[in-house]
């Protein structure tokens, strides 16, 4: 396929490279010049401004900082693309951004795609994301090769914003989760409980989660845990912060009540405001427990 991609950074630019791989034409851009050439060298056939990336292209992705970003690149490339051709934005933004450009690009009679990514910059490298799609199904069947060679699980969640929904939500109990198994190692110390003897009883047990056992925030139980290397991210607590704003503000639109991932997001808050924004966010247990 002939594929156009826009915003080449940390995750963009292994996506795009392991299109290359997969045997795709890739036409990239971004406004940094350092990240071209790095895509250039991936095998990425790089241009000048993102309406150059989209033309005449089968299929478009966008990987880009927020909304904002979103709303502007979309604006820019949907007239540049041909009729029929499917629109993919893999970026984490806010669902009422994500239903704004679904929108223009339907006005332009293009399908298009919200598809924001778990798994990181190694799952980016990897080729192991996992994509959750909100859209049309023929804009999901259309982008579907293309994600299963970025990706290893593609979930179709709906319509348009169902990805970013998703995304939202997952990302909000994530937080969360940790936060308490933060709090849980540190009341567990207090009590004299060492940290590994918490984690055989409950990695088996009924406070069980993913923030526990692939990624226990106290040093030690699991060996791959950012925790066994200075919380170096994995995934930055400034970037938990950022999706903490959004399940905030699709709270704040829907009338949901969400009192925990409020709390969640002040706690991350505080923690990035005293300098913890480029922590792995599991290190937030050295504020928990102080
Ligand atoms: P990044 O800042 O490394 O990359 C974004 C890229 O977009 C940058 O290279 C920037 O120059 C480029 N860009 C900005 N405006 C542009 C424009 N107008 N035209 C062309 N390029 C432009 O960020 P990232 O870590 O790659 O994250 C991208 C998205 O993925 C974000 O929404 C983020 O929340 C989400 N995400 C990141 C991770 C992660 O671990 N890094 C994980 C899941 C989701």
């Amino acid at each position: 396929m002939k594929i156009g991609f826009v915003g080449l950074g940390n995750m963009g630019g292994p996506m795009a490279a392991n299109l290359v791989k997969a045997g795709h034409a890739v036409a990239g851009h971004d406004v940094v010049p350092a990240a071209l050439e790095v895509a250039r060298a991936a095998g990425v056939s790089t241009v000048t401004d993102a309406a150059a990336a989209a033309a005449g292209a089968d299929l478009v992705f966008t990987m880009l900082p927020a909304g904002e970003h979103v709303r502007a690149v979309h604006a820019a490339i949907a007239p540049a693309m041909r009729a029929g051709a499917t629109l993919v934005d893999c970026s984490t933004i806010d669902v009422a951004s994500a239903r704004a450009v679904h929108a223009l690009a339907a006005g332009r009679g293009l399908a298009s795609l919200d598809a924001p990514v778990s798994g990181g910059v190694a799952g980016a490298s990897g080729a192991t994301l996992t994509f959750m799609c909100g859209g049309a199904d023929a804009a999901f069947a259309a982008a579907r090769p293309a994600l299963e060679a970025m990706g290893k699980r593609i979930v179709h969640c709906g319509g348009p914003g169902a990805g970013q929904a998703a995304k939202v939500c997952n990302n909000m109990m994530l937080a969360a989760h940790m936060i308490v198994t933060c709090e849980a190692f540190a009341l567990a110390d207090k009590l004299g409980l060492s940290a590994q003897s918490l984690f055989d009883v409950s990695s088996a047990a009924s406070g069980q989660s993913w923030s526990l056992t692939s990624y226990c925030p106290a040093p030690g139980p699991v060996p791959a845990s950012p925790a066994n290397r200075g919380y170096k991210p994995g995934f930055a607590a400034a970037l938990m912060l950022k999706d903490l704003r959004l399940a905030l503000a699709a709270a704040s639109e829907t009338g949901a009540k969400i009192p925990i991932g409020a709390k969640a997001a002040e706690l991350y808050e505080s923690f990035v405001a005293e300098g913890g924004g480029g922590i792995d966010f599991s290190g937030i247990i050295k504020a928990v427990s102080r």
